[in-house]
């Protein structure tokens, strides 16, 4: 899209609070922000609170930190809000008003049974037009419907092409209900047009609705917005993504350790090549690539997957990519207070690589922090673990050796820890890995974890060489 200055382009991500975030609405809260911050435009928050019922004032903080979290700051230039419906009612009754004069829209009594009725006994479905000419004013009771025109409305849509539809198949819809209340198709178009929307860009779900808010402009005297729906995200059965079945939350999501930039990344790669990522074979991209070269027209048609394991995957890049500093003070975040920070941060760079969640930190090194000394609480050995380190015969005298050796090592460094072992391991003629296994077990009660040697100079040498002489004594025992 290209404009020509003074045009400046108006976008809106507007949500109704649920009590959470739908990584979908994150998805395409991204794609308008991308939009207008590149076309120095304006990025609406709106929030459609108009469901007095399901209003909560903590759900509207919880929109704004998550949008917060994904990057879309309130305090930038770009972004305007948060507007509330609620507080535009009277200009949706205003609007309806309005088409009730030009002869737009029409007053109907039938309740929702009789229009019910009234189709069975016509073989049609949806509501026949009844009251189309019956010139009803308005009363308890009664609901506004839109006269729908006959022929066709077309939409322009920036995914999807033009899509066209026979407005024989669309009912004349409500847009007053029977005690006056704006309906969301009503209240939505007003919004839009009150704070000048140029470019309505959300889920293809709301694509059905298209053609009559469509109308809707059209009736009130406004060009329609360019259109966009993206498609929806679906899971593995590929099903839409469902709150019930699928973690859709992105609070969720932040909770288990996910970074706002990896989850940024992902969801903006969904059904979305950036350039050159192809030939690069890999689709990690910086915030600012995708603010430069993020095309609706690009956005693939089919449905896209929202794949929790490429998610970790790209969250596992992002972890291994994150600035020492920034890394060592996000990962030590994650541990209980009585954790000692200088031990952490002596084993934190040689797990950063393996990290998938930062939340997977404590897990990792908990072995470091359990008690130590005199009055240490036996190991917690894995016992499968246990029993494959043992199985071995040789498994007992090397232990032996590798206490000795270790009991009159110099220096307790990782370097001199690793080539001590090596020598351990000529004499008895295994590999490094095999002589490695039963130590492990032993000082860290299982069979994988951080690099060895670096977790026993953190450990320290009394604790180490306590850890490996209790697991000589339950091998004898
Ligand atoms: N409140 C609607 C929703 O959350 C917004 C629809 C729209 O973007 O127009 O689905």
């Amino acid at each position: 899209m290209t404009f020509q200055p003074p045009f400046q382009p108006r976008f809106r991500f507007a949500p109704s609070p649920t009590g959470f975030f739908h990584v979908g609405g994150a998805r395409t809260a991204l794609m308008n922000w991308a939009l207008a911050r590149r076309l120095e435009g304006t990025f609406v928050l709106r929030i459609e609170d108009t469901d007095e019922a399901r209003n909560q004032p903590e759900w509207v903080q919880g929109i704004i930190d998550a949008l917060a979290w994904i990057g879309i700051d309130e305090s930038d230039p770009h972004f305007e809000g948060p507007h509330f419906q609620s507080a535009n009612a009277d200009a949706h009754v205003a609007a309806a008003r309005r088409l009730v004069e030009t002869g737009a829209a029409y007053y109907c009594d039938l309740t929702g049974q009789e229009v019910q009725d009234r189709a069975k006994e016509l073989g049609i479905t949806g509501y026949d037009g009844y009251s189309r000419d019956r010139g009803l004013d308005a009363g308890p009771g009664r609901v506004l419907r839109f006269r729908v025109p006959e022929g066709r409305t077309i939409v322009h849509d920036l995914v999807r092409g033009d899509v066209d539809f026979d407005n024989g198949t669309i009912e004349d819809f409500v847009l007053l209900r029977g005690n006056g209340a704006p309906m969301f198709l009503l209240a939505n178009v007003v919004d839009d047009i009150e704070m000048a929307i140029s470019h309505v860009v959300r889920a293809e779900e709301h694509l059905p609705n298209t053609p009559k808010q469509q109308m809707l402009w059209d009736a009130l005297g406004h060009a329609p917005p360019v259109w966009a729906h993206v498609p929806v995200l679906v899971n593995e059965q590929r099903k839409k993504l469902s709150k019930r079945r699928d973690k859709v939350a992105i609070e969720q999501y932040r909770d288990d350790g996910i970074l706002a930039d990896a989850m940024v990344n992902y969801l903006m790669t969904l059904g979305w090549t950036p350039p050159g990522a192809e030939e690069a074979g890999s689709e990690i991209v910086t915030w600012s690539q995708i603010e430069a070269d993020f095309a609706l027209e690009d956005v693939n048609l089919s449905p896209a997957f929202f794949d929790v394991k490429k998610l970790t995957a790209f969250n596992k890049q992002y972890i291994k990519n994150m600035d020492p500093a920034e890394y060592l003070a996000a990962a030590s975040a994650q541990l209980p207070p009585e954790w000692d920070r200088a031990r952490f941060a002596a084993i934190a760079p040689h797990i950063q690589e393996r990290l998938e969640r930062l939340t997977d930190v404590p897990g990792t090194v908990d072995f470091l922090f359990w008690s130590q000394g005199d009055n240490a609480a036996e190991i917690d050995y894995d016992e499968v673990s246990w029993a494959k380190a043992t199985a071995p015969e040789w498994s007992g005298p090397l232990l032996s050796d590798v206490i000795d050796v270790y009991d009159a090592l110099a220096s307790w460094d990782h370097e001199s820890l690793k080539a001590a072992i090596e020598d351990v391991m000529v004499r008895f003629e295994v590999k490094l890995g095999k002589a490695q296994a039963l130590p492990r077990v032993a000082v860290t009660g299982r069979a994988v974890g951080p690099p060895l040697f670096e977790s026993f100079e953190a450990l320290g040498r009394d604790e180490t060489l306590r850890r490996l002489r209790a697991a000589f004594r339950r091998l004898g025992s």
